[in-house]
Parts: C-alpha cells; sequence; structure tokens
C-alpha cells in the first residue's frame, strides 16, 4: 500500500457548509514531491463556484457579525482544539503533501494552535473594548469610535506554508467577525481541506467559513475582483500580489500582501561561530530554503569569512536530506516541479557567472524534488542570485568590513522582510537592527515567531501587517459616531479614550 492510501483525503470544495464538486467538473492533480506520484485529485473551482462561496459568505457576515466576540471567541479555541487533536494527522499530511520534514511539519501544527489560541484570547477582550469615547475641543459634541468587521474576506495563501500562512489570517479574520473565502495553492490544498473539517465539527456556522481550492487565474483572480469582497489578504510572490492589488483596485478593495523577500544575516567577526552556523544553516535550508524570510544573503565580517565558510560547508554536506517521513531527515524536496526547475536555473546560472561554489550538499538521486544544499561565495552583487528570491536551499555569502558596508549592503534590495545580526556586541546589535529596512530583525535568536508580535516587511515584500493587534485590526473598519452632547445614552461598554 502507497503511503497516501493510509490518509482519508478531503478532495471537494467547502462552500455553505456543504462538500460539493465544481460547477467545471475539472481537478486539479496533486503530487508527493518526494515521489512524484500523484496522491489526489481535488476539485478546480472556476468563476462561478468563486461566485457561490463569495454569496455565501456575504450571506453569513449579516449574522455573523452580530455574535458576541466572546462568542467567536468560543468557535476559535474548539479550532485550536480540534487542530490539537488531530496534530498527528496534520503534520503528516504537511509532509506529504509540502515535503517538508514531519518534524518540521509539526512545528507548523503547533504554530496554527497557538495562533488561533491567541486571537481567541484577544477577541475574549474585544466585547469590554467595545466603543472608545474620543476627546474633542468641543462641549457641543460627542464623538466616539469603534471598531467592526471588514465583511467577507478573501484569504489567498501559497505552499511553502500552508496551514499556517492560513492560519494567520484566518484566526484574526473570524475573530474581527469577518467571513471567509479561502483560496489554498493548488499544490498544496490538502491540510487547508482537513482543516475546513475541522472548522466545521468546531461548530462555525455555515458560509462563514469557505474553502475553494483552484488555480491563481479561475479562483484567485476572480476572488480579487468579486464585488462582495470586502477585502483580499494575500501571501505569495510579488508579482502575483502587484496583480491581486491591481484586480482590486477596480473595486477600491483593501489589500493586505505579504510577499517576497531576500534578507541577509549579518556575521560580525566577535560573532560565536557555532551559533552563527545554527543560524545561518537554519535561515537557508530550513523548509529547503522556500521561506519568504529565508536569509540566504549572507554577509559575514572578513576576519571570519573562511572560518564560517568552511563551517556551513561542513553543515551543508552533512545536512541529511531524503524522505521526509524517515527519522534523522533534516530536509525534504521541494515542493514541485516548477520550484525545483526554478532553483536549478539559479544554481546553473551561479555557476556560469563565475561566483564561487563551495559546496553542493547530497541529495537523494532517482524521483522526487530533491535539491543539494548549495553555497556561492563572493558573489557580485548585480547577480540574480544575490538580488533575487531563489526559494531553494542556496545561500550565498559575501565579505564586509566595517558595520556601514554591512548595513548598506543588507539595505540594497527591493525587499524588506527581515534580518539576522549575530554579533557578542549587545549594543551594535541593537543599532545595527534599527537601521536595517526589515519588518522583522533577530538578533542572535533563530527564526521564532511568536503569534503576539508582528509580521511583515518593509519596500516590495508586503503591505500592512500580519499578527499580534495588527493582525486584528486588518480585519476592521473603524467607524466613528458624532452626535450633539447630552443626546447620547452610553451604551455599558463605553470607555475614555
Ligand atoms: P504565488 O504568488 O505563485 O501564489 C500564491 C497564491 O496566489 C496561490 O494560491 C496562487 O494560486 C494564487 N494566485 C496566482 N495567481 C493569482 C492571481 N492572478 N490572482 C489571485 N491569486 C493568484 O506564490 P507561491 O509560489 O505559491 O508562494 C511562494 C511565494 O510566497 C514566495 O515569493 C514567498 O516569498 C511568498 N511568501 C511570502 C510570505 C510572507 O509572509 N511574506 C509567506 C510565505 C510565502
Amino acid at each position: 500500500m502507497k503511503l497516501h492510501e493510509w490518509f482519508e483525503l478531503r478532495t471537494q470544495l467547502y462552500i455553505d457548509g456543504f462538500w460539493c464538486a465544481g460547477e467545471g467538473r475539472r481537478r486539479l492533480t496533486v503530487v508527493n514531491p518526494s515521489t512524484e506520484e500523484t496522491i489526489a485529485h481535488v476539485e478546480a473551482a472556476n468563476a462561478a463556484d468563486v461566485d457561490s462561496a463569495v454569496r455565501a459568505a456575504a450571506r453569513a457576515f449579516r449574522t455573523w457579525k452580530k455574535t458576541t466576540a466572546a462568542q467567536r471567541a468560543a468557535l476559535l479555541r474548539a479550532i485550536a482544539s480540534g487542530v490539537s487533536d488531530r496534530r498527528e494527522h496534520l503534520a503528516a499530511l504537511q509532509s506529504l503533501n509540502n515535503g517538508k520534514p514531519l518534524e518540521e511539519a509539526r512545528i507548523d501544527v503547533s504554530d496554527v494552535i497557538a495562533t488561533f489560541e491567541y486571537y481567541a484570547g484577544l477577541a475574549e477582550q474585544l466585547d469590554a473594548v467595545g466603543e472608545s469615547v474620543v476627546a474633542i475641543p468641543s462641549d457641543d459634541y460627542r464623538a466616539s469610535v469603534r471598531r467592526e468587521p471588514a465583511g467577507a474576506v478573501a484569504l489567498i495563501v501559497p505552499w511553502n506554508f500552508p496551514m499556517v500562512t492560513t492560519a494567520w489570517k484566518l484566526a484574526p479574520a473570524l475573530a474581527a467577525g469577518c467571513t471567509v473565502i479561502l483560496k489554498p495553492s493548488e499544490i498544496t490544498p490538502l491540510p487547508e481541506l482537513e482543516l475546513a473539517a475541522i472548522i466545521a465539527e468546531a461548530g462555525v456556522p455555515r458560509g462563514v467559513v469557505n474553502v475553494v481550492t483552484g488555480t491563481g487565474t479561475e479562483v484567485g483572480a476572480p476572488l480579487a475582483s468579486h464585488p462582495l469582497v470586502a477585502k483580499v489578504s494575500f501571501t505569495g510572490s510579488t508579482p502575483v500580489g502587484a496583480q491581486v492589488m491591481k484586480t482590486a483596485a477596480d473595486t477600491i478593495k483593501g489589500v493586505s500582501l505579504e510577499l517576497g523577500g531576500k534578507s541577509s544575516i549579518i556575521v560580525f567577526a566577535d560573532a560565536d561561530l557555532d551559533l552563527a552556523t545554527d543560524l545561518v544553516a537554519g535561515g537557508a535550508f530550513f523548509n529547503a530554503g522556500q521561506m519568504c524570510s529565508a536569509t540566504s544573503r549572507v554577509l559575514v565580517e572578513r576576519p571570519i569569512a573562511d572560518a564560517l565558510a568552511a563551517r556551513l560547508a561542513d553543515r551543508a554536506t552533512r545536512t541529511v536530506v531524503g524522505d521526509p517521513f524517515q527519522p534523522g531527515v533534516q530536509m525534504g524536496p521541494l515542493t514541485n516541479r516548477a520550484q525545483y526547475d526554478r532553483v536549478q536555473r539559479y544554481i546553473a546560472r551561479g555557476k556560469a557567472d563565475g561566483a564561487r561554489l563551495v559546496i553542493e550538499g547530497e541529495a537523494p538521486a532517482g524521483l522526487g524534488y530533491f535539491v543539494k544544499p548549495t553555497m556561492f561565495v563572493d558573489i557580485p552583487p548585480e547577480s540574480p542570485l544575490w538580488r533575487e528570491e531563489i526559494f531553494g536551499p542556496v545561500l550565498c555569502l559575501r565579505s564586509f568590513d566595517t558595520e556601514d558596508e554591512a548595513i548598506g549592503a543588507a539595505n540594497d534590495t527591493e525587499f524588506g522582510l527581515v534580518a539576522t545580526v549575530v554579533t557578542r556586541d549587545a549594543g551594535r546589535g541593537r543599532r545595527v537592527a534599527a537601521e536595517l529596512e526589515a519588518g522583522v530583525v533577530w538578533i542572535n535568536a533563530p527564526q521564532v515567531i511568536f503569534p503576539q508580535t508582528s509580521w511583515g516587511g518593509y519596500k516590495r515584500s508586503s503591505i500592512g501587517r500580519e499578527l499580534g493587534p495588527f493582525g486584528l485590526a486588518a480585519f476592521q473598519e473603524i467607524k466613528q459616531v458624532l452626535m450633539p452632547a447630552g443626546a447620547a445614552a452610553a451604551p455599558e461598554n463605553v470607555r475614555g479614550a
């Protein structure tokens, strides 16, 4: 029996509380990237299905927006608990469909649980916040503001962290009181379809969450243009994000965009070399380098450049690449054939451009989209390998002589998602962090992300922020109410600003 035959897979659309086939009667082929075998055929929706899902979400919004935040919080906690109950199943699905090692998939599931719990906690405070009275320079009027849910919102997500990118949108959207049409990646729809089943079992009313699988052009674009969609929250590549923004412009929809990156890790000569090696390798090879936050540009202070390169080469060579279900495997395959081809093109380009290839690690021969961990040094700053998002286990290393040079090189990119600084000098760590044009800076720390904080970047990496209270605010409208002073009978939950 093949591995995927052990799984009971959801393959239908989830619209208005029902599992259904698409109008176009077409299906997507979902592939196991480790073996290139077909795992499942999933419904490929079209614009008519999108319209049904959006109308269901818009209808459900009329009642869902009137629920108390405490009621919504209880459902978010039920979803977190449903995910927790199916933790191992979801992790295995994630590894099967995305190719990441089971240990990494378990981290993803924990992140999903933490995100739903965090937004449940935030929702529990919302009823008490209610309406805020605003101090105005007039005794004649009383002004107040309150936050309300944005409406029926479209959530469009990629394939590299399927359930995580979804949870970062879905949990705050529901907490805010929005209803949702979720479009998973056509490459990794299976974890999200399982999540839909958990959401249904948690008792979320019909129409509040709809999951529509299909391609970007047949599902994503109609969602971005649909007049009843109030807002699009998109995670994916920068070119597609720009397209989504253009499409949404016709109906003046709000957009939140979480896009690509080309981030740096700066290693100063005083750094703990063991720590630096761990942080560079983690930033480049976790999830086979398929991370928007990959710190694949390594800037190392010249006196330690050779020593760090030697340790990284050793680490890359020893990285165990293979079947994500095998214990001890540290890196799985890339998630799809197109990404595999793209990464191979970059590696070939680096070699052709004369960059010094220090190491190509081992990867299994035969089927599966496996790529060797790869490192180039002394790469020219104008090289596409230094400037463009590769989205694979390829790191590029350049040396620097001064702090200013390192900051300048790190900021010399059209992206601005994250950065890491490695130094024993705490003052320098904070000084450099302040200068970096990035939405997240880790100092001597791995890429841990707590849902209480924030996520998103500068420049072409993002519009808006996810996580924390910012993630909730992204799904809220602000309403001001002004009336003659004295006419107001204050409701119970009004508080002074
Ligand atoms: P992608 O842009 O190709 O696709 C993302 C989603 O958009 C998919 O669901 C796709 O079907 C859909 N889509 C495609 N065309 C569309 C269109 N015209 N209109 C609406 N939707 C459309 O990205 P990908 O290859 O799935 O994911 C990799 C990219 O995602 C990388 O660039 C990575 O940096 C980025 N990413 C960013 C973050 C972040 O938080 N900033 C997180 C994860 C991934």
